[in-house]
């Protein structure tokens, strides 16, 4: 597999010779696989939203580089040599219903493909296909996105990303704020994506997503990086978990407590719901057979 991204003694620190100063990333390195789906985790403050800033030369690394195909990103890289970056990383920020600007919601969408110089023509049809895609119907096409749902707003948002055509999607926190069904809704459109090839970065503090969707999991605090694993692995060890003040997917605290009542003996680890119904039929069908 190739490395989409990699990072390599990524340091950053906010407002650097002012008394302000503060360390928001301190040499954190990683790499990210091609067509992989990777969750970042963490507490509030702990780099989280520095760290995908990093991904398109949003902000460059104070100390250290970020290698993004053959483009490498370091304190003194010149903004024009990394424009490019922003069509093969697409960034989701927290909320990004807030940039949404143009009058009309087709407008806003093909407004990212029209500044990398695609036709009004050619702009227009990737619109279309990448609305349809986040769910937007035809008829909210010609409205101002001011007048949509929050929901609806974050989709557009999102379509205004995708329309870059971009192989990195990078995601902050894109369900906060969401009821559950729009929530599952969002989570699923991420799914699709990964599986036509998107690599995806999510951050979340939903322990559920992480173990139902990622196969890479990073863990962050003080800036630092405290894990780099799988998800299996991370929820494996609960003791480090509860010792880092995270949380655990719902299934396997569920699949605790059961087999802390000696009415489940599983094998493999239990991170989602689907896992622990096999489980519990397996445990039935064993006990079926003994008595
Ligand atoms: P997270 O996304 O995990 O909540 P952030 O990357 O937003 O974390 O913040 C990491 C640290 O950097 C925090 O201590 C935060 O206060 C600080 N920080 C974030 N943005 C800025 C900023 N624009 N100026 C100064 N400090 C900042
Ligand atoms: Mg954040």
């Amino acid at each position: 597999m190739a490395v989409a991204v990699k990072f390599d003694q990524v340091s950053y620190i906010y407002q650097q010779n002012t008394p302000f100063a503060s360390v928001a990333l301190d040499k954190v390195s990683f790499e990210i696989q091609q067509g992989t789906y990777t969750a970042i985790i963490g507490h509030t403050g702990s780099g989280k939203s520095t760290l995908l800033q990093h991904f398109n030369a949003l902000l460059q690394p104070t100390q250290g580089e970020v290698i993004i195909g053959d483009v490498h990103i370091t304190r003194d890289s010149k903004p024009k040599a990394l424009k490019n970056l922003r069509r093969h990383i697409g960034l989701v920020f927290q909320f990004p219903e807030a940039q949404l600007f143009e009058e009309t919601v087709l407008k806003d969408v093909m407004f990212g493909p029209k500044n990398f110089g695609k036709t009004d023509e050619q702009a227009e049809k990737i619109a279309k296909e990448k609305l349809a895609i986040t769910g937007i119907s035809p008829d909210l096409f010609e409205r101002s996105p001011f007048e949509l749902s929050g929901g609806q707003m974050r989709r557009v948002a999102i379509a205004g990303v995708l329309a870059l055509e971009p192989e990195v999607l990078i995601l902050d926190e894109p369900t906060a704020g969401l009821d559950p069904v729009g929530q599952k809704e969002m989570m699923t459109l991420f799914s699709s994506l990964h599986r036509q090839g998107l690599t995806i970065v999510l951050v979340t503090h939903n322990m559920d997503h992480v173990a139902q969707y990622a196969d890479h999991v990073i863990v962050m605090e003080h800036g630092q990086k405290i894990a780099d694993t799988q998800p299996e692995c991370l929820f494996a060890n609960r003791d480090w978990v509860l010792k880092h003040h995270l949380d655990l997917p719902t299934a396997t605290d569920f699949a605790r407590e059961l087999t802390q009542r000696h009415l489940l003996n599983a094998q493999a680890p239990i991170l989602t719901v689907e896992q622990l119904a096999e489980a519990i039929i397996d445990e039935w069908k064993g006990s079926e057979l003994h008595g």
